[in-house]
This record gives structure tokens, sequence and C-alpha cells, in this order.
């Protein structure tokens, strides 16, 4: 299949990592459909990515609710006749010391995360086992491998998906459907700039290549393990972090 052919989802697609995503999928030529919470930051979308005409189309899911988050990927595919990238980009932070985490911020954030993922693989690798293709990519974190102080919630989801893509990879193989996941360390989006100075004073200390990522510097990675130019590529985790996790 020609990349120029392919058909794309990309959650969390509205705004920052996501939304480069689909910038750059779209730059290889691939239909791609954003799913996100706010109607109104879908709608400028289009624009804001060079009105790709219908190559962009936008749909308004929460990722956590499990029908309608499935039934969105099983439309996308009847409608373009195939799927062939899914990127379980969509997350949220909530973070507190452990020993003051609340259980609603341990369960939002492990929904949001973790399982949405879960029901974004099982609706997408139903449809690309028929196909006996397909890439699916994971957007873990630097927290998920490492930990992070304030972050057991967030930390814990992003490791969790790290156990459903190498879990999934071995089981979806044998069809030629992938899963890969990428790391981040620490990109430069809404999420982390809300952060205050000293937080992100920190955070540099620990970049050997001392600046912040882009989101193009994810999407580049991403873009690469949902093309054929990573065909022998599944259950591996890629991170882009300047150097943080060796
Ligand atoms: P942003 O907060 O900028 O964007 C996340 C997007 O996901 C938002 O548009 C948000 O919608 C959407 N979203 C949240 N919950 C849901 C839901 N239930 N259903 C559908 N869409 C939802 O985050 P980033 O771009 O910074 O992060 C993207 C991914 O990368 C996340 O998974 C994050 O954990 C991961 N990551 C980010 C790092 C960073 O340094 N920025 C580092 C490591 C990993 P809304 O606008 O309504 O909030």
């Amino acid at each position: 299949m020609a990349e120029n052919e392919k058909v794309a989802i990309v959650t969390g697609g509205a705004r920052g990592i996501g939304k480069e995503i689909c910038r750059e999928l779209l730059a290889m030529g691939m239909t791609v459909t954003a799913v996100d919470l706010k109607a109104e930051l879908l709608d400028k979308l289009p624009g804001e990515l060079g009105n790709p005409g219908a190559k962009l189309q936008t749909a308004v899911c929460d990722v956590t609710d499990s029908d309608n988050f499935s039934k969105l990927i099983e439309d996308v595919a009847e409608k373009h006749g195939r799927l062939d990238v899914l990127v379980n980009n969509a997350g949220i932070t909530r973070d507190n010391i452990v020993l003051q985490l609340t259980d609603d911020d341990w369960d939002l954030v492990l929904k949001v995360n973790l399982k949405s993922a879960f029901i974004g693989t099982r609706a997408a690798g139903k449809i690309m086992m028929r196909q006996r293709s397909g890439s699916i990519v994971y957007m873990s974190s630097y927290s998920g491998l490492e930990g992070n102080r304030g972050q057991a919630n967030y930390a814990a989801s992003k490791a969790g998906m790290l156990g459903l893509m190498k879990s999934t990879a071995k089981e979806l193989a044998k069809r030629s459907v992938r899963c890969n996941a990428v790391c981040p360390g620490f990109i430069q989006t809404d999420m982390t700039d809300v952060l205050p100075q000293q937080a992100k004073d920190m955070a540099m200390e620990q970049i050997p290549m001392q600046r912040f990522g882009k989101p193009s510097d994810i999407a580049k990675a991403v873009a690469f393990l949902a093309s054929d130019s990573s065909a022998y590529i599944t259950g591996q985790t890629l991170s882009v972090d300047g150097g943080m996790h060796t």
C-alpha cells in the first residue's frame, strides 16, 4: 500500500503533539481523521494544517467512551475502505504526590491514557487483522519508562501502555499488524506550558541536548513508525527525548 493511499486516525489530534502528527501524516499523503473533545478546536484544524480538503476529516469523540470510539473507528474504516494507522495520542495529567493522590485522579488518568488505548487497539486491531496490515502507535512517555515525582498515576498509565503495546504486538504480528510506542521527553505544548518555571528549569537540567523538544520532533518519529519505512519493526519503544533515556 502506497503511503499516500493510507488511512489514519489520530486521537488528541486538535492541538499539541497530535496536531503535528496530523500535519506529518498529511504531508505523506495519508487521509487523516483527527479525533478530539472540542469541536471549536477541530473546526480550526483544516486552516491550521493548510486546508488539505478531504484528506483531513475531524470527529468529536471522547476516547474513553468505548461504544462511541469503537464505532468511530469502524465508521472511518468503512467510509475509506481501509484503516492503516491508529495513533493513540490523547492524554492528560492530574499531577500530585502519591500520598495525596485521589481515587478520582488515579481513575481518570488511567482511563483517558490507558483504557482509551485499549479500546482503540481492540477496534482497530480487528480491522487491521482482517486487512492483514496496519500500524498502531502508542504515545507513552519518559515518565512511563523512569517514573516521575508527582506523576504516579500518569507514569503508571504510560508504563501500562507499553505493556499493552508489547502484548498486542506479539498477538497481531503474524498478520503484519505492527505496534510500537514513542516516549517523548519534555515537549513544548500546552500540557507543559502550565508547569512552574522551577519545574521547567529542573527538567532542562536532565536533558543532555539542553533543549525542550518540539511537537514536530515527536511527529516525525510517529510518521516513521506509521510508515512502511519501519515495516520490520514491532513491539518497540522509541525514546524521543534529547538523550534523557539511554
Ligand atoms: P495536549 O494537552 O496539548 O493535547 C492533548 C489533546 O488530547 C487535547 O486536545 C485534549 O483535548 C485531547 N484529549 C484529552 N482527553 C481526551 C479524551 N478523553 N478524548 C479525546 N481527546 C482527548 O497534550 P500534548 O500534545 O502535550 O500530549 C499529547 C500526548 O503526548 C499525551 O498522551 C501526553 O501524555 C504525551 N506526552 C507529552 C509530553 C509533553 O512534554 N508534552 C511528554 C510525554 C508524553 P482538550 O483540548 O479538550 O483537553
